[in-house]
């Protein structure tokens, strides 16, 4: 049986166009059971990771992709984190009674910042304003400005699910092979009609059939190559060793000062709700030497 949260890669043949596919269900729904999330964050969130999920698999190496959109008004941030092998985690925060609110409302004076982290090398980041009426335009407004690719992507969500849908075509090239004897008016032709036929596809088409069915559907009169599906699943990297390096940056005079007022020093992780406790014990322990993450030592 399929894995039912995947991604799948797909190129229309003889034209310069590729796409993503992503549909997510128990990733999405893991999520959503973090935190007690009104609807209109719920969407919000369902068509960040579906996006998100779409944008890694187009990186060439691995690392992280992360999508951060923090706004002047109601929203006061959303991130979701996605590796390059579909490990995805998210989390937002708002503020004030947002029933009813659309994009626009929650977005004031927002920004979205698209972050890469490759695992060996240097991160990019690259920042969007959130002006657009809705999260698929703002970001098809960025492949155009700072990457001058041509795209469009449709995202849905609804009964629990997250679907994205994303086709890019590459910057015509007379001697490119795939596209043999095409010309850049030809090109423009095939783009246009790919556009026409994805936004043929409904909300609910989208939400419950394959990736096989879905391209069928859209492109049984073209040759669609289909790259074999990727798996995505809720996974945090929160660690008791990465908190405990929060804990050291804190200092020991103020993690005492704390302890002689409460118990124990809790710290929960946002993403997954995991609480990582530490104790009159513990503190003293993050400070030694042998401790590994303590790196103050060494300085
Ligand atoms: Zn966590």
């Amino acid at each position: 049986m399929q894995h039912p949260d995947t991604s799948q890669r797909f190129m229309i043949d003889n034209s310069a166009i590729r796409g993503e596919w992503c549909l997510l269900e128990s990733t999405f729904q893991t999520v959503m059971a973090k935190h007690d999330y009104p609807l209109e964050i719920q969407n919000l969130l369902g068509e960040m990771m579906a996006a998100a999920v779409m944008l890694s698999s187009t990186l060439k190496f691995e690392g992280r992709l992360t999508l951060q959109a923090r706004s002047k008004g109601p929203l006061e941030f959303a991130t979701v984190e996605c590796t390059h092998d579909k490990h995805l985690r998210a989390v937002a925060r708002w503020k004030g009674d947002i029933e009813g609110f659309n994009f626009s409302q929650l977005m004031e004076s927002a920004q979205l910042a698209i972050t890469i982290e490759p695992t060996k090398g240097a991160s990019y980041q690259g920042v969007v304003a959130l002006e657009h009426d809705n999260l698929s335009q703002c970001l098809e407004f960025y492949f155009k400005q700072s990457e001058q690719i041509e795209t469009r992507i449709w995202l849905n969500q609804g009964t629990g699910k997250a679907a994205g849908l994303m086709i890019q075509v590459l910057p015509f090239n007379a001697t490119d092979s795939a596209t043999a004897g095409r010309s850049e008016a030809d090109q423009a032709e095939d783009w246009n009609r790919a556009v026409a036929l994805a936004d043929t596809l409904t909300a609910e088409e989208h939400l419950s059939i394959s990736a096989e069915d879905l391209l069928y559907r859209l492109y049984h009169e073209e040759n669609v190559r289909i790259f074999p599906a990727q798996p995505i699943d809720f996974k945090c990297t929160c660690s008791r060793e990465r908190m405990s390096k929060a804990l050291i940056s804190v200092g020991i005079e103020e993690l005492n000062r704390i302890l002689s007022e409460q118990e124990l020093i809790s710290i929960t992780c946002e993403f997954c709700n995991t609480s990582h406790n530490f104790d009159k014990v513990d503190v003293p322990m993050l400070f030694e030497p042998t401790n590994p993450d303590n790196d103050e030592h060494t300085h």
